[in-house]
Parts: C-alpha cells; structure tokens; sequence
C-alpha cells in the first residue's frame, strides 16, 4: 500500500464506524481494498474522502459508507454467490470478492468495465467475472444468485432480477425518480416477495431495457 495513502485510510474506517458500521470483518476489508487503485488518476487524492467520485463516462463511484451499508443489510456467506449491477469503478466488486464465494457483475460502459479487470487483475482477484452489457436483465449463464446488488437507479425493480434470485435471496436496488430513490431491499421467501425500504439515496440512472431508456441524441 501506498504510504501516503494509509492515515487517510485510518480516517475512512473511523468514519464508516461513527455512521453506525459495526462489523468488525467489514471494516477489515475496506482497511484491505486499496479505493485509490479503482480510481482515475485525477481524482486519487480523494479516495479514502466519504464521497462519490466522478470516475468519468458521467458515471461515480458510489460514497463508501453507503456501500458498506449495502454490505451490513446483504448479510453475505462465504459460500454465497453475488450479482452486481454497475461494475464502475470496480471498488465495491472488490469487496464483495472479500466477503462472498464468487462476484458476477455487469457494467454497460466497456471502458469501465475493462479498467475495473484491469484494477482486480493488479491486485490478483480470481474469483470475480465481468460482462460488457444490460444488467437489467441480468445474467442468465450463472443464475440464481444468493445475492444481487443493483448500484444504479431503477424507475422499478426490474423483474428479470427477482427471477435470477435463490429461494431465500437478497437484493438491493435503488428504486423511484432519475433524480431521487429509495434503497428497496427485496426478499425472494416461500411466501413470495418482499419489499423493505431501507433509506432515501441518490444513484446515477440505470439505463436499460427494465430501467430508464437512453437519452437519444
Ligand atoms: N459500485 C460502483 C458504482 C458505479 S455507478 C462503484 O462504486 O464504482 C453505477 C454504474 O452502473 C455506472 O458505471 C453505470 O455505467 C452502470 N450502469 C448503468 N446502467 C446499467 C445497466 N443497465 N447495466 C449495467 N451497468 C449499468
């Protein structure tokens, strides 16, 4: 790890303890994730900052807290598998790599999806496979899923998802306008489905065939 890079990290793990992140193994694994390797060099400075950061493509990566809300209310296994919807930056992959068996996530914009390979290759992730495309409808090849996290905005959870979830599966998708959403958290049970909101939150658009369409210009 880069030196400078280590009181800045300090601070970070503090912060996400103070905003009520008590999971001790989670804290360890953003202690263990370099965010500054997932990071374009322009804006390394601000990696260990609480902050979304522009990554470029109008895309961000998504403020660490939140993510490691998101983590705390997924309540991984070790065994488990995961989808993640929106690659990025490849910083959250990195740690869902930390905490389930096998990460699937699907990223729309191929340059951040090849820069991600190239961050999770660096630091010698194995257990992580990456596809160019329209998460909205999921990835069929290796479903059902444990898990699956949804790090764009939906205007409804898109229904090819709840289909890819195990009996017994978890996913959170933010759900609700292009400018504000609710983090749902759904449930795939015996009984059916259920919906939990979780807390308001503000996702760049997911753009697709079960999200928002494409701005034509
Ligand atoms: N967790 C990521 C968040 C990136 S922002 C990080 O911390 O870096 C959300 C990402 O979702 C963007 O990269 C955007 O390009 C992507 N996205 C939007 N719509 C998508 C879709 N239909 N399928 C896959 N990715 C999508």
């Amino acid at each position: 790890m880069t030196e400078r890079y280590v009181a800045a990290r300090r601070a970070l793990i503090e912060r996400l303890q103070d905003r009520g992140i008590r999971d001790l193994n989670l804290l360890r694994i953003f202690d263990l994730v370099p965010r500054h390797e997932f990071l374009p060099e322009a804006v390394r400075h601000r990696a260990y900052e609480d902050a979304a950061v522009p990554i470029g493509f109008g895309q961000t990566a998504s403020q660490p807290s939140l993510q490691a809300l998101y983590m705390q209310l997924l309540e991984l296994e070790p065994h488990e598998r995961v989808l993640e919807i929106g690659t990025g930056s490849g910083f959250q992959t990195a740690i869902l790599a930390h905490l389930a068996d096998r990460v699937y996530s699907v990223e729309r914009v191929r340059e951040l999806s090849v820069r991600a390979r190239a961050s999770l290759d660096r630091l010698r992730f194995s257990n992580v496979a990456l596809l160019v495309g329209d998460g909205t409808i999921g990835w069929s090849r290796f479903a059902p899923y444990d898990a699956i996290l949804v790090s764009a905005a939906a205007p409804d959870i898109p229904q090819p998802l709840i289909s890819q979830l195990t009996a017994g599966g978890r996913m959170l998708v933010p759900v609700g306008t292009r400018e504000s959403q609710r983090l749902m958290l759904v449930r795939r049970t015996p009984g059916g489905i259920e919906q939990e909101e979780v807390i308001d939150c503000t996702f760049v658009p997911l753009l697709g065939r079960f999200g928002w369409a494409e701005e034509v210009g």
